[in-house]
Formats: structure tokens, sequence, C-alpha cells
């Protein structure tokens, strides 16, 4: 019943179903395949993914694939986490704005990185760092607080990113872009992306690239969580 209620819950936030609105234009990254497309709607819907078997790291994965996604051998969790943070660094280049990813040097303390950094001001003379998190709305220690609204996870993540990068140099903004995997984003990462996509509407004249900049993100996300349900298929991922 809880998970019925989460995923009506996410279904229905802003932009989760974007996903549904893009053309299957395969070099564009968006088109995903028919075992793709059964994950994603499956997972979207609370229905059962696969029979309950073993991942090669030796935990269990039942019938809705939570494990698969948050399995910390999965290839494809690093991978997804690359390519979403590409999906912004390619953004900044729709406007012309020079960025660099994991830019050294920021945090005075230690050797912590942020996901990325524009090279000029964003707002107020400063300018900012990001740093991209896709956390599994599904797992175990997420289950209660995701049933209490949209996105409440990912506030909740995007917080923990401002801890963690509180002690950055004093003349940046810190942008956390906190994201759940099937849907809904913490406020001011909606925020974020929708100033960021009116700027890229405002150089290309095209007035929904909000929903194709959420089209992209899905579509990637969505591959690279079947790479992490096939992962767990394997009997021995190093043959
Ligand atoms: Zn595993």
């Amino acid at each position: 019943m809880t998970w019925l209620l989460i995923i009506i819950i996410i279904i229905i936030a802003p932009h989760s179903g974007d996903w549904l609105l893009a053309l299957p234009i395969a070099n564009c990254g968006l088109r995903l395949d028919d075992e793709a497309v059964r994950v994603a709607v499956s997972m979207r819907l609370g229905l059962a993914l696969c029979a309950p078997h073993s991942c090669p790291c030796g935990g269990q994965v039942d019938a809705q694939g939570v494990h698969a996604m948050v399995c910390k051998k999965a290839p494809g969790r690093i991978a997804r986490h690359q390519v979403l943070n590409g999906i912004i660094w390619r953004s900044w280049g729709s406007v012309s704005i020079p960025a660099t990813k994991e830019p050294p040097g920021l945090v005075r303390q230690d050797d912590k990185r942020p996901d990325g950094l524009i090279l000029i001001p964003w707002k107020g003379g400063k300018s900012l760092a990001w740093d991209v998190t896709v956390v599994s709305t599904l797992a175990q220690s997420y289950v209660n607080k995701a049933a209490i609204g949209a996105g409440t996870v990912a506030e909740l993540t995007a917080k923990q990113k401002l801890r963690k990068y509180s002690n950055l140099t004093t003349n940046l903004i810190f942008q956390p872009i906190a994201v759940q995997n099937f849907g809904a984003f913490s406020s001011s990462s909606s925020d974020f992306i929708s100033a960021l996509c009116h700027k890229i509407s405002s150089v290309s004249g095209e007035e929904r690239e909000t929903s194709f900049f959420f089209q992209r993100m899905w579509h990637c996300n969505d591959s690279m969580q079947f790479f992490c349900t096939t992962f767990s298929y394997q009997d021995d991922p190093d043959q």
C-alpha cells in the first residue's frame, strides 16, 4: 500500500511523465528498446519486474527489482550519474556558458569535488558549482519519507549535499541537483533547471526546451536503470 501511494505521488509530479513525450530518435538518446520500456513502465507502476533472484553481489533482488537499482556493484549506477551530469554540462554549452567537470581546489579543507563549475558569473557576480545525485525512491531507507510527498527524498538529499559542500569558497553558488529515480526533483533543483531551460529557450527560440531537457534526463535514467537490472541477472559478471 505504501508503494502504491509513493507511485501515485511521483507519477503526478511535474515533468515526471515527459519521457513518454519523446520521439524515439536513437541518435538523440531518446530510443529505449522494448525490454527497457517494460522495465521503465513496471517500475513506475509498481508491477513485478522479474522473478526474485540473487544478485552477483550476493544481495537478493525482489520481484520489483529494488535491489538492482541500489546495488553498489551495478555499473549502471555510476554510468547513470555520469550521463545525467553530462546532460547538465552540455546544457551550459547551449547557452555559450563555459563549464568544466569535477573542478579541483574548490573546497579548502579537503579534496571534495562537485560535478561541475561554470567559469563565468551566474547570479550576483558569482559563478555556480553543481552536483548531481540520483536516489532510488523505493530503497528501504527512503520508503517512509517518499510516501509523504513528491520530491521529499530528493529534498533530503539536496540538504545533505548542501552540508557536504558548505565549505566551498564563498564566491560560488552551490546548486545540488537531486532527483528521485523515476520522477520528482528537489524544489531548488526544479527551479534551477527551469531557469537554465528558460535561458536555452531564449537562445533557441524553442518554447519546449524544458520538456526536451526532462525527456533526455528520463531516457538516460531509464536506459541506465535497465542496465542495472541486466547486471543483476548475471551469474558471474566478470565472465
Ligand atoms: Zn547487487
